[in-house]
């Protein structure tokens, strides 16, 4: 039987986390969701300013746009327009959502979200799919999984363990 030091348990195909992107949260824009309306979004790490965002909004019809517009590494000036959408609240109110600007494989995404992201190295925001961003929470849980398939497997179990694991992991598919 193997030991720590013997395998590979810890090297495993890491997906960049939500927590490593730069998160736009259509309730930063509560209350500027209107024609005419501009500002600047800053995200800032370790008390220190490292990212900024402008962004105006247009009306189309009943159609809300809100455009996000970005210099990318220094070099490239980005402007991509985030459609909005809106849905009805129990209780009579509306609620914003931003549709995913991102074409993956062809296919407009077009979901439904309340956030978008621009991962390390990514040059569009786009929703959690399109990115393939997983939790640090699942990224662990994953962790454990694999960890606890080998062991099984090592003490001459199927990889029961690690499936019986991964059922807890529903959101993290
Ligand atoms: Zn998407």
């Amino acid at each position: 039987m193997g030991g720590p030091g013997s395998g590979n348990w810890y090297r495993f195909d890491r997906r960049t986390t939500v927590e490593e992107a730069w998160l736009l949260a259509v309730g930063t824009l509560r209350g500027r969701i209107r024609p005419g309306s501009a500002g600047t979004v800053t995200w800032s790490r370790d008390g220190k300013r490292r990212a900024s965002v402008g962004y105006f909004v247009t009306r189309e019809d009943d159609r809300f746009t809100v455009w996000l517009h970005y210099r990318w590494r220094d070099r490239e000036d980005i402007e991509i327009p985030i459609r909005l959408q809106t849905t009805r609240t129990q209780f009579g109110g509306q609620r914003w959502w931003f549709t995913c600007p991102l074409i993956v494989g062809g296919m407009a995404c077009r979901r439904r979200v309340g956030k978008l992201y621009l991962p390390p190295g990514a040059r569009y925001f786009g929703c959690r799919r399109c990115h393939g961003l997983t939790y640090r929470s699942c990224q662990e849980a994953h962790q454990e999984e694999r960890l606890f398939g080998q062991l099984g497997r090592e003490m001459g179990f199927d990889a029961e363990i690690g499936r019986l694991l991964a059922a807890r992991l529903g959101r993290c598919r």
